[in-house]
């Protein structure tokens, strides 16, 4: 049985392996401080009490692709990711991450 939580947030590889503060976002908009070394794989956020669970994500992948409740492919910011925020992008470019990705995931079932 796997440990109870609340979030889950995604985290680039590339900001936490050198050693450096990384400062993560809850849901709730409080943000968390992480010292090094990175080892703990939850933190709480001490304004909403949430256990957010870190998925750490090799490199920097920028974005993840999920779906919301009606199975529509949305993206997910990645912490730490040096990738332009996803409020900042507008829905042409959100597309078209979105088609690339959908192409990426085709190509990798035929191989
Ligand atoms: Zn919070």
């Amino acid at each position: 049985m796997g440990k109870q939580f609340d979030l889950t947030a995604f985290v680039a590889e590339n900001a936490v392996e050198n050693n450096q503060t990384f400062i993560l976002t809850c849901n709730c908009g409080a943000t968390v401080t992480i010292m090094p070394p990175f080892q703990d794989e939850y933190v709480r956020c001490y304004n909403c009490r949430s256990i957010i669970r870190m998925l750490l994500l090799e490199g920097d992948p920028g974005y993840v692709i999920g779906a919301n409740e009606e199975g529509e492919l949305i993206l997910l910011p990645v912490q730490g990711s040096a990738a332009k925020d996803l409020s900042l992008l507008t829905d042409y470019e959100k597309k078209e991450i979105i088609k690339k990705a959908k192409k990426n995931m085709e190509k990798n079932k035929d191989e």
